[in-house]
């Protein structure tokens, strides 16, 4: 089958390689539609601390299912489905608790193992969701960032009326807006340093936006609330200066949650933000019994996520697809691939 690796630092190549086949409890889904994520472009940067090369890139993705490994029921070959990309140990104390996502052996498609950037990828059968009918395979390959801002949601526990400032405008920045707004969230703000990002927020529902590089984030968004801060601070960004601008706008007893990390593994915080508001700070790692929400949510039509797709590229393309979003070349935000 055809694939995209990964061999090193800006090194990607379209070759062929063995398909998968698979083993008892996997199915293996010839992939349809795949996403080009943040973590990929990390991981294209060598940037990642857990991928070794060479590996197939990808985890945001649908298709149908192709072959069915020994002891998997209630699926058939031919079935449209999406993914939960991440293969938990189930024997650890959190996989005892149900809590998957920070299993202490997590392994994420794409990183630890082969991924969706190919004509087939295995994976554990129980990952595998129906994608409902009216939904498309490259609207289904935006389910699992859509499940990444349904889980900071539900983090930072959005309700009616709360006021919401959102630092970083990129695809999931712009889904957890909408997936805010779902939740009740009254006013969004969002910042981000890319002006055509943040146009698109406010296609998307923003109330408010702040370009970082134009003005300060901080004073603006406490202008924009009276000067009491927001009831929530999403840090969307992944970027050095946001942790810190997320802690100074969240008002007393807020909640902060902080989801990029990768560029940022040490960050300059003050602490006195933390105790004299007695803010509440969340980590949000990707999902954990989300996958059904987002689903619902997309195909309900409650979300948009097709306005986010900017760039389509077949996988003999996928160089290119990546040199677009790296160098951000015709303002890109979601870039596929489909086969
Ligand atoms: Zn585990």
């Amino acid at each position: 089958m055809r694939a995209v690796l990964l061999h090193g630092p800006y090194d990607i190549r379209v070759e062929d390689v063995d398909k998968p086949s698979p083993s008892r409890g996997e199915v293996v889904i010839r992939v349809k539609a795949a996403g080009i994520c943040g973590t990929d472009l990390h991981s294209y940067r060598g940037k990642h601390p857990f991928l070794r090369p060479p590996r197939i890139l990808g985890h945001e993705f649908s298709g149908y299912v192709a072959e069915i490994g020994e002891g998997v029921t209630g699926i058939e070959v031919g079935e449209r489905v999406v993914v939960e990309p991440l293969i938990s140990c189930g024997r650890c104390d959190a996989c005892i608790r149900g809590e998957y996502n920070v299993c202490r052996n997590l392994k994420v498609l794409g990183v630890h193992v082969d991924g969706a950037f190919a004509e087939y990828v295995k994976v554990p059968a129980e990952k595998v969701y129906r994608l409902p009918k009216g939904v498309s395979y490259e609207d289904g390959a935006l389910i699992e960032p859509l499940a990444v801002a349904v889980h900071v949601t539900r983090r930072s526990k959005i309700g009616l009326g709360d006021s919401i400032a959102i630092l970083g405008s990129g695809p999931i920045g712009l889904l957890i807006a909408q997936v805010a707004r779902c939740a009740g969230a009254r006013r969004i703000i969002m910042t981000d340093v890319l002006d055509y990002r943040l146009r698109l927020a406010e296609r998307l529902g923003a109330d408010v936006t702040v370009n970082a590089k134009d003005e300060d984030p901080v004073k603006r968004i406490l202008e924009e609330t009276n000067n009491m801060g927001v009831d929530v601070a999403i840090e969307a960004a992944g970027a050095p200066p946001t942790p810190a601008q997320a802690l100074r706008v969240t008002k007393p007893h807020g909640r902060v949650v902080i989801i990029g990390f990768f560029e940022m593994p040490s960050v300059q915080l003050n602490i006195l933000d933390i105790v004299a508001k007695e803010l509440h700070v969340y980590g949000s790692r990707v999902y954990w019994h989300d996958f059904a929400t987002a689903i619902e949510l997309l195909s309900e039509d409650k979300i948009d996520v097709r306005s986010l797709v900017t760039h389509k590229y077949g996988l003999e393309e996928a160089k290119e697809a990546f040199e677009v979003l790296d160098k951000k070349i015709g303002r890109p935000i979601k870039v596929l691939l489909t086969l």
